[in-house]
């Protein structure tokens, strides 16, 4: 029973994420899943690599603001956050997203990646970049090494998640570093060195007595018996649990139409675009299972709530998103299907309406975007 916060995309201060973890313990969430790093912001210190704070943590705007915006934590922070969701059941999840969403890595160390551009800025949109970090360059993974010798120190969980999502291999196809070396190894594309190149990062996360965990991305065979994959992507979670149920996989239910709570929850709450509308009822409609067998579901490790902050600038848009759908999937996570009842849920929540909107108090008129106010909507 997870929860996932961006302070890549929006900076997250650890009083804020206290208040956020509050709220998960509340409502018997056991996963804080911390995504630290992405295109538009790096937010672990790692000793020796300065400039992960110099440049990789700062970015000069976001979307247009004209307004400059950066965050790191410290390592005592970390620590403190980890001791304070122990002290409420929850284990910390680090993420550390690779070979992809690396731009502001290569805005601070180019020399990681295929093709370095010394002029790579920190991104300020949403999107993703073509960037990935070159395998075959040993910088790299004296790089990796650091980052995870410090997650170790920091982090107790026997589990890191290293993303792995949205990683176009169309830069590692032209690096005459890469190309060289599939070509010793016998490998026949691109994803066959994604492979070895998980397998590797891997190795190095086991020397620590570490698992890794990943996005899911639909081609289970890059992946390698009994890790744990999330799934993800709209409308694919049936084959998801098929494939991976073939390829030995733990799986944990993440999938975006009912799970990715920074889409909005009614019509006519902001969508930037693209995100579709996910209300409450439909969160809680949530089979983990999707219907399928104990024996074909069985390797279903949980439920998990991704908030992807690119829009969510700090605690107050997090909580207007968060809830009250959190509850429904809570509430996937704790009982069967044949235990549930929309109309029992729908008077919880009501009985919950004044606890949650007193505890954090939320400011409407801080909402931007031109949100309509919040409202706490229990239908359709
Ligand atoms: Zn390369």
């Amino acid at each position: 029973r997870g929860m996932m916060v961006d302070p890549a995309r929006h900076f997250i201060p650890i009083k804020d994420l206290k208040k956020f973890v509050d709220m998960m313990a509340y409502y018997k969430f056991n996963k804080l899943h911390v995504h630290l790093t992405d295109n538009q912001g790096w937010r672990l210190p790692v000793p020796g690599y300065p400039r992960l704070q110099s440049v990789a943590s700062k970015r000069t705007e976001s979307f247009g603001d004209g307004i400059p915006h950066e965050g790191m934590y410290t390592k005592k922070e970390l620590k403190d956050l980890v001791a304070y969701c122990a002290a409420r059941g929850i284990e910390v999840i680090p993420e550390i997203d690779v070979p992809g969403h690396n731009q502001a890595l290569h805005a601070a160390y180019p020399e990681f990646f295929c093709f370095p551009k010394p002029d790579m800025k920190v991104r300020t949109v949403a999107g993703n970049s073509r960037e990935l970090v070159c395998p075959q360059k040993p910088e790299v993974w004296k790089f990796y090494a650091a980052v995870f010798k410090e997650l170790k120190d920091i982090f107790p969980s026997s589990t890191v998640h290293l993303g792995g999502d949205e990683a176009p291999t169309e830069l590692w196809k032209k690096c005459p570093l890469c190309r060289e070396a599939r070509t010793k190894a016998g490998m026949k594309d691109e994803q066959e060195q994604m492979r070895a190149f998980f397998a590797n990062m891997t190795a190095l996360l086991n020397k620590n007595g570490q698992t890794p965990q990943f996005w899911y991305e639909g081609n289970a065979g890059i992946y390698h018996p009994g890790e744990t994959v999330y799934a993800w992507r709209q409308d694919q979670a049936r084959q998801a649990i098929e494939k991976t149920k073939k390829a030995g996989l733990n799986l944990i239910m993440a999938s975006n139409e009912y799970c990715y709570l920074d889409f909005p929850q009614f019509p006519g709450q902001y969508n930037w675009g693209w995100m579709q509308t996910t209300p409450l009822q439909k969160c809680y409609e949530l089979d983990p299972a999707f219907g399928k067998s104990a024996a074909e579901a069985g390797h279903i490790r949980g439920v998990h709530a991704p908030v992807w902050a690119e829009h969510l600038p700090d605690l107050n848009h997090l909580l207007y998103r968060v809830y009250p759908r959190a509850m429904a999937l809570a509430e996937a996570g704790w009982s069967p299907m044949e235990v549930r009842s929309w109309e029992n849920f729908q008077r919880k929540v009501a009985d919950h309406r004044s606890f949650v909107l007193k505890r954090f108090n939320y400011d409407l008129k801080r909402t931007k975007d031109n949100e309509p106010p919040f409202r706490w909507e229990n239908k359709k």
